[in-house]
This record gives C-alpha cells, sequence and structure tokens, in this order.
C-alpha cells in the first residue's frame, strides 16, 4: 500500500539530507521517482543539503499541478514509483491534497519533507495540510540546537540582526547566506532557538552581546 509519508523538524534538522538519502535508497532497489522542491537554499530547482549533497529536482511554482503531471508522465509512458517533496510546507493545501490523491488512487508513494511552523510560531499552510492527510509523521531525529544547548524547537527570523515575529512568510534564506528582504532593505536571516528563548527574542546574537554587556539586561 503506498503512503504519504510527512518527515518534519526544524531548520538543520536534516530534512534536504533525509530527503536524497530516500531517494537513493529507492532508486537503489530499482524504483523509479521524481523529486521537487521550491524555494531551495541555493535559489535553483535542485534539493541542496547543507551537509553539500545536491540533486535536481522539478521547481513547485504556486499553480503546478501534482496530479497532472504525474498523470501526464505516465500517458507519455514514464514510470513512477515514488515522489520525494522537498521545502513542502510552501505547498498549497490544494497541491498537498493533489499529493494524497496520487497516494490513493495511483499507488504512488510520497515522501515529504518540511518545516511545521513558520518564525511566527504558525503552522505554514502545506504543513498543515499534510498533518491533517498524512499516512504518517515523522519528527526527524537529529535534533537542532538553540545557542543555549537546548533542543531546537522553533524558527526565528531576522531582519537587520533583530528577531521579528510579523510580516511575510516566505522570504528564503540562510544564516550563513543573508539575503536582501521582501522589502529589499533589510538583511534577512534565519536561526532555530528552543520555546523559550524564541519567547524572549533571544538570538544568539543578542545573547553574546548581553553576555558581554556589564550589568545583566532586563528580559523577557
Ligand atoms: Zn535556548
Amino acid at each position: 500500500m503506498a503512503e504519504l509519508q510527512f518527515f518534519t523538524g526544524t531548520m538543520d534538522s536534516g530534512k534536504s539530507t533525509l530527503a536524497l538519502q530516500t531517494n537513493h535508497n529507492h532508486a537503489a532497489r530499482g524504483r523509479s521517482g521524481r523529486i521537487f522542491t521550491t524555494h531551495d537554499r541555493t535559489g535553483q530547482a535542485q534539493v541542496s543539503s547543507r551537509l553539500g549533497l545536491t540533486h535536481d529536482a522539478i521547481e513547485v511554482e504556486a499553480d503546478f499541478d501534482f496530479w497532472r503531471y504525474v498523470v501526464d508522465s505516465l500517458t507519455q509512458g514514464a514510470r513512477i514509483d515514488y515522489l520525494v517533496c522537498d521545502e513542502a510546507q510552501f505547498y498549497t493545501r490544494k497541491q498537498i491534497d493533489q499529493l494524497a490523491k496520487l497516494v490513493d488512487e495511483l499507488q504512488i508513494d510520497v515522501f515529504a519533507f518540511g518545516i511545521l511552523t513558520d518564525f511566527r510560531t504558525a503552522l505554514f499552510e502545506g504543513s498543515q495540510r499534510l498533518v491533517e492527510l498524512a499516512d504518517r509523521m515523522n519528527v526527524l531525529q537529529v535534533e537542532a540546537l538553540c545557542w543555549c544547548g537546548k533542543r531546537a524547537t522553533h524558527n526565528a527570523r531576522t531582519e537587520n540582526g533583530v528577531m521579528v515575529t510579523e510580516g511575510e512568510v516566505i522570504v528564503v534564506g540562510d544564516v550563513e547566506e543573508q539575503e536582501r528582504g521582501p522589502a529589499g532593505d533589510a538583511n534577512v536571516a534565519y536561526e532555530v532557538l528552543c520555546r523559550q528563548h524564541h519567547r524572549r527574542h533571544l538570538t544568539a546574537a543578542r545573547a553574546k552581546a548581553v553576555s558581554l554587556a556589564p550589568e545583566p539586561l532586563p528580559f523577557g
């Protein structure tokens, strides 16, 4: 029986690495798959992991139709046993519905990988629908760590070094690779934090500044 599986974790928990490993394992068994992503950290249509692995992928635009794509491919004689879907948090509700339909109607396995909640601590649209529909949910066991050493469970966004909890949901970037925000004037970066430090807006940089300050600052 085919399944819709959702693998989730914070940034830095190794989702893209596992997506590529999953593809490798199934391909090694002679199965035929397709890899999808959207807004990858490299800005190209490929799945790239922080460990340096990359694989070409099909870019999922907002109007991309998974059902149409697979049916057209099968009609043209292609064989598709499974789909690997990275950055699935950015997919639309409708696209997740299409993935579930492919599992049920065409017995195609779908392995979706994505972050659960955004920097405002709200569920991403794609992730919400996956939680609602997935046959199985897997929380990644590689734990990302907050600067304090605790398990990082929340994603923080900083703009010009200041943590924000409001704004457009989709701005792609890395902590290491700062890039221009939607307004074009802010340096947007992401960082994983434990819940307590997310709640207190205490990023690694701010914690460092606080530890270097002569007087403890009243935060909280
Ligand atoms: Zn912490």
